[in-house]
């Protein structure tokens, strides 16, 4: 079996190093990760210039690793498409420090790059941990390996990964989740630079923590202390939407067609 693994931290993150060791004798891993952190670049590709990669040794055995200088979205396209020796069985994503949760999950690098398995036919996950100061990926790479083969077994129904979100220190429980959704507050800091121009730095504290009090959402879960599987598809559509829609343009007296 072959697993393809990535993150939006970089290839030297202790994340990835976690899930690489987390993985270890479930089958041959490869490693395309970005050569620096890439965190919050969404879905976002390379086309206005080429991609530069370079093979990386790691500090744990793997099959073969390369530092892409791309976004978490190419290294899976470049690495499925050109890099590896054959087809992955399982593209995996992570451990990203941080949190993704919601809507954020739209932002997330290590979210896309699972997507962008999903988009390539192959099954993924994204697994992150829920904060940014634990540096323990060890419970989170313990629930990867239990759940890679379950994975393998069950199946998921094609276009759907799983976003798995860890909260650190002891898990109370597992909650399959749907998306919440998260609110930031004070969000962009407007400040002087020393020529005497104005700049602004998005930052932003999340609300939801506090006052999402939903416990089927992915917050929900994670402010329990749970672990939230989340199954997520990539069709965006909204089907409630189309009848009412099209009834907008259908219903346009003649004179405006
Ligand atoms: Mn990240």
């Amino acid at each position: 079996m072959r697993i393809l693994v990535s993150n939006d931290d970089g290839i030297h993150a202790a994340g990835l190093k976690a899930l690489i060791q987390s993985l270890k004798g479930l089958g041959e891993i490869f490693v395309a990760a970005p050569d620096r952190e890439r965190s919050a670049t969404g879905h976002g590709i390379t086309v206005d210039r080429p991609l530069r990669i370079k093979t990386v040794r790691m500090p744990v055995e793997v099959a073969h690793a390369w530092a892409v200088d791309g976004t978490p979205a190419d290294c899976v396209k470049l690495a499925v498409d050109d890099l590896l020796p054959a087809p992955p069985d399982l593209v995996v994503a992570g451990i990203n420090q941080g949190p993704n949760l919601g809507t954020d999950v739209l932002y997330s690098g290590t979210v896309s790059a699972a997507i962008e398995g999903v988009i390539n036919g192959f099954p993924a996950l994204a697994v992150s941990l829920a904060s940014y100061d634990s540096r323990d990926f060890s419970i989170a790479g313990r629930f990867v390996r239990e759940i890679v083969p379950l994975i393998l077994k069950n199946k998921l129904p094609r276009n759907t990964l799983l976003n798995i979100n860890v909260p650190p220190g002891p898990p109370r429980g597992r909650r399959i989740t749907r998306l919440g959704s998260r609110r930031y507050v004070n969000i962009f800091h407007k400040r002087t630079d020393p020529r005497g121009r104005v700049y602004y730095w998005m930052a932003g504290e999340p609300l939801d923590l506090i006052d999402e009090n939903n416990c089927d959402t992915d917050v929900g879960a994670i402010n329990e202390q749970c672990i939230s599987i989340t199954p997520i598809q990539l069709d965006l559509t909204d089907y409630h939407a189309l009848d009412r829609v099209r009834d907008w343009l259908t219903n346009l007296p003649e004179a405006e067609e």
